[in-house]
């Protein structure tokens, strides 16, 4: 079989891997609909992130079942099924507490860059839907898994509520996921701070009601003014840079709540700025599995688009050029037909 794997920094490769097998009896095996690239991926792609041997890339997956472990009772093969980047037996106490990307057994997802991967802990990871969706449904689905999950967790963290005033800090596919989100769970004013025109279209179909194109101290001001100087009710951090978490900690409202979910590099925080200001921060990788259901049915109903995020779709064979278009911005993500 053939696999993506990362070599070097900037050396990623469609090559012979070995075809995966059922290794423990909760494993599942399944056969990919259609992969994508992360903006997490680029981190090692760039060199940020060091390793010492090749890696198998992909954690974004949905497809169907070929086969199942003996202890794995939820889904069958034949069915068609998307799963979370956060493996997770969905039993544990963190699990139970809602907090599945923090499970006891907890994995990341590995090797889903290629036709067939293999899924630890399927019953707690994974779910089924009713019927064999359809075609055009696919991309939103693959979304589900980790960029539509991750976005909607930032919302969820920040406490989006009906009515409020929500800020998007972050204009990659996380970030415009995050608008989705939060026009989802009902916010009135969604401010989004993009500087590219292509981005700031999308953000505005997924429901953003403003644009802030200016950074740092500017962008800051912006915020500001078109708050009436209070700040934002909610605000979804989605990059992980010192600049993008002083913006949403600046822009935050005394009481409020900055989710982060774009992984901080080189980010320190001021724990004397934090008791003035009165902000809550909670972050880290998404509990997917939680929203799944409810994410699910909200693309199988047609309510969301989030497959739209994808603006470059390619054979996965030509995987390398997915990397170069997103580690250039000229895609915004790049989906991978196997
Ligand atoms: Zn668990």
């Amino acid at each position: 079989m053939l696999g993506t794997v990362l070599f070097a920094p900037r050396d990623v490769r469609y090559v012979e891997v070995q075809e995966p097998k059922i290794q423990k009896p909760t494993d599942a095996i399944i056969r990919l609909s259609a992969s994508c690239i992360c903006g997490s991926d680029l981190w090692p792609y760039r060199g940020a992130n060091k390793f010492s041997e090749p890696l198998r890339m992909g954690h974004e997956y949905c497809g169907v079942v070929v086969e199942v472990g003996k202890d794995v009772k939820t889904v069958k093969p034949g069915q068609f099924v998307v799963g979370s980047f956060c493996l997770s037996d969905n039993t544990c106490p963190h699990c139970r507490f809602g907090f599945q990307s923090s499970c006891e057994q907890g994995e990341f997802m590995s090797g889903a860059q290629a036709p067939l991967a293999r899924v630890p802990l399927a019953d707690g990871t994974l779910m089924a839907t009713a019927q064999m969706p359809p075609d055009d449904l696919i991309p939103s689905l693959l979304a589900i898994s980790d960029v539509l999950g991750t976005g909607w967790y930032a919302a969820d963290a920040a406490r989006v509520k009906p009515g409020c005033t929500a800020v998007v800090v972050g204009d990659g596919a996380v970030g415009l996921m995050g608008v989705l989100a939060s026009k989802q769970m009902g916010a009135s004013r969604i401010i989004a701070m993009s500087r590219h025109k292509k981005r700031q279209e999308l953000a505005l179909e997924y429901g953003a009601t403003d644009i802030i194109s200016e950074r740092g101290e500017a962008g800051i001001a912006q915020i500001l003014k078109l708050t009436k100087n209070i700040g934002a009710d909610a605000v979804l951090e989605c990059v992980g840079t010192q600049e993008s978490m002083t913006q949403a900690l600046q822009v935050a409202r005394p009481g409020s709540m900055v989710g982060y979910v774009g992984v901080p590099h080189g980010v320190t925080l001021d724990a004397g700025m934090l008791f003035g200001s009165q902000v809550g921060m909670l972050g880290g990788p998404a509990p997917v599995r939680k929203f799944l259901p409810h994410l699910m049915d909200l693309v199988l109903t047609k309510k969301i688009n989030p497959g739209k995020v994808f603006d470059l779709q390619i054979p996965i064979k030509d995987v390398a050029e997915g990397y170069r278009a997103m580690d250039e911005r000229r895609a915004i993500k790049t989906l991978l037909r196997v």
